[in-house]
């Protein structure tokens, strides 16, 4: 039977069977799998603490007739920090899910891996908000999906104003022309620019910036609303945050 390593990432973990937990793990070297944790639910199983959601750890696989099975697991970092504030679980959620939903199974995305561990880390001292929406815009730039921000997303002219409009079908902002094809929700000139430092900013200056509230809500309901429309599929996480004031 085959067996290999996967340099992994917990991303998702659901309950199985008596004492189980299926596993969706996002590994540098193969992208996305499903696995198995047999008996690791039990009191005493040695896996039991890389097995839990956002553990980065070191997975020895072997291949299975449907799931492929954890044979050994050695964490390398539990991102404890995660589970301490609400704001830091739910950052972290809407990370996982953005990430379970953007990417299929089996195809190894290196830079993405790079950027959810990176992200991961940060999330330890940055503002979470701030983390999820810089990581959402960058997954969505290394998936060829990157927000047209400077100039209409659909006829490259220029756009100005106080108020802009951004429209996720046309994947950025629009001009007054293309806005009467392309409807687009109207935010201020300063949440575009602020999305365009979370995209291309330095990381180590990305925890310089301060955002107030209404940009805040301003650029999360964007970013939302656009991976959604390249996603097609709805953020849940995403909108239980919102509804919880995160
Ligand atoms: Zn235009």
């Amino acid at each position: 039977m085959a067996v290999y390593h996967a340099d992994a990432i917990v991303i998702r973990s659901r309950e199985y069977a008596e004492a189980d937990r299926i596993l969706t793990i996002f590994s540098r070297e193969h992208g996305k799998l499903q696995v198995i944790a047999k008996g690791v639910r039990k009191p005493k199983s040695r896996q039991r603490g890389g097995t839990q959601l956002f553990t980065y750890a070191d997975f020895l696989l072997y291949q299975g007739r449907n799931l492929d099975t954890v044979s050994q697991v050695s964490p390398k970092e539990s991102f404890a920090h995660l589970w301490d504030d609400l704001e830091r679980t739910m950052a972290a959620t809407g990370m996982a899910e953005l990430l379970d939903l953007a990417v299929l199974t089996g195809q190894p995305q290196p830079e993405l891996f790079s950027l959810t561990l990176t992200f991961l880390f940060l999330l330890a001292n940055y503002d979470p908000l701030l983390i999820l929406s810089a990581y959402a815009l960058r997954l969505l730039t290394i998936l060829g999906f990157s927000p047209v921000l400077e100039e209409c997303a659909e006829c490259g002219g220029r756009v100005k104003g106080e108020s802009l409009y951004f429209s996720p079908p046309a994947g950025g902002i629009v001009c007054d022309l293309c806005l009467e094809n392309f409807p687009g929700r109207r935010l201020k000139a300063g949440s575009i620019a602020f999305m365009n430092r979370l995209l291309k900013n330095e990381l180590a200056k990305l925890d310089r910036l301060r955002w107030p509230v209404w940009m805040q809500q301003e650029v999360r309901e964007t970013i939302q609303s656009y991976c959604e429309q390249k996603l097609e599929r709805p953020l849940r996480a995403w909108s239980i945050g919102k509804t919880l004031g995160i």
